[in-house]
């Protein structure tokens, strides 16, 4: 090889290697870049906020408006109590989250899930089942189904949802463990039932909640009851009977049907707009026909919320105040879980936000109790809701489920 062929090769490599370090130079470059600026799930849901502006809910009927507050005020407790659901005391809740879980934006990274390019807050078992219940009692009331025929679809939904990788019993969604017991005793059943349907003729097979004082007891049926209370909201003693027999799909003891009575009763009186004393007192009634120690319970809860009322100005006030009140009332068991709603509601009835954050805050069953107090501090429509609210699963499809009660109201 020549002289000159030798210094073209040469020139040729370094140029090659030139522009190969530059490659990477920029490649380098641009990743750490990218990962500097890479933006944030919570940035982006902020962003998603601002950029929807709209309030519909301002220009709709106060009736709508109730339905709608109380479908989203569940699912929104729902998904705001998911993380705090499982810190075991208000000490530790404040040390995760400083000055408390008060909204969305109060959400850390891992709190928040993306599906298709979207952020959102996802919600729990609670949700998941009331969202099947809602579906059911809407079926039944276009079609004017008995009440048999409506149980027997919510226990096939149940059942049926639960092979939904997201449905009401993913594992992300921590359902509870006598709703996962009974769905699978009705699966079992809804099987033979195919191949023997005489043998479950004029019986009321969907009753496998265990029944007693030792029976299944937890909040799994009351969390999922409000929409009892929005499609018969004329008519509240069809809304209680109705909820105390759907309590029995998966739980039967006393606690569970007063707190379910209780709840689809204050849910229908709330959508009727009568006043928060007049509410509790309906609910102490209907609680009081399936257990006096649930009706207790919801007493001292109301008269406890009423002398902390006239010491509470700020949200600050009544998370101090009403600790003690949710560390007794730990929601696990479902007479707890509705005297700590029914506590929330005659604290707050006209202040959705504030009652959300009280639900969020607790000790114990924190999502259920959110969704609860959401859902029926919702139904009194005495508030407005604030836009993060948008950022929970699913909101424009329960917005839908709203509409679609209140245009067959
Ligand atoms: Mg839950």
């Amino acid at each position: 090889m020549n002289k000159m062929k030798k210094l073209v090769i040469s020139a040729l490599l370094a140029n090659v290697m030139f522009s190969t370090h530059c490659n990477i130079c920029n490649f380098l470059k641009n990743f750490f870049f990218a990962q500097n600026n890479k933006e944030t799930k919570k940035e982006r849901m902020i962003k998603q906020i601002d950029s929807d502006n709209g309030t519909p809910e301002k220009r709709i009927a106060t009736t709508h408006k109730r339905i709608l507050h109380s479908i989203i005020g569940g699912a929104v407790g729902d998904a705001m109590g998911k993380p705090t659901e499982f810190i075991r005391s208000i000490h530790d809740i404040l040390e995760q989250y400083p000055g408390g879980l008060r909204s969305f934006y109060d959400f850390k990274e891992k709190d928040f899930f993306e599906k298709r390019g979207k952020t959102y807050a996802p919600y729990t078992d609670d949700t998941g089942m009331a969202k099947i219940v809602l579906e059911v009692l809407l079926e039944t009331k276009q079609s004017n189904f008995a009440l048999e025929k409506t149980m027997k679809k919510i226990a096939k939904e149940f059942v049926n949802d639960m092979s939904n990788k997201d449905g009401w019993a993913a594992y992300y969604r921590a359902p509870g463990n006598a709703c996962i017991k009974n769905c699978k005793k009705l699966r079992k059943i809804i099987l033979d039932k195919k191949k023997h349907p005489e043998k479950y003729k004029n019986i009321k097979w969907w009753r496998v909640g265990k029944t007693g004082t030792h029976g299944d007891g937890g909040c799994g049926s009351v969390m999922r009851t409000h929409p009892f209370g929005l499609i018969f909201a004329q008519n509240p003693q069809k809304a209680e009977d109705w909820a105390v027999e759907h309590s029995r799909l998966t739980h039967g003891a006393d606690i569970a049907l007063a707190a379910c009575a209780a709840m689809a009763v204050g849910t229908a009186y709330a959508v009727q707009g009568k006043d928060p004393g007049f509410i509790v007192q309906q609910m102490i009634k209907s609680a009081k026909k399936y257990d006096k120690k649930t009706a207790k319970k919801i007493e001292a809860a109301y008269k406890a919320a009423l002398k902390n009322k006239k010491s509470c100005k700020t949200l600050e006030d009544m998370l101090k105040k009403s600790k003690t009140i949710f560390e007794t009332y730990l929601g696990w068991a479902a007479h707890d879980a509705i005297a700590a709603t029914v506590y929330i509601f005659a604290l707050c009835p006209d202040n959705i936000e504030h009652a959300l954050a009280l639900g969020t805050n607790t000790p114990g069953d924190s999502d259920s109790i959110a969704s609860m107090a959401g859902a029926l501090v919702g139904a009194t429509g005495n508030n407005t809701m604030p836009q993060w609210v948008k950022m929970v699963e699913s909101y424009k499809y329960l917005s839908v489920l709203a509409r679609d009660v209140w245009e067959l109201f």
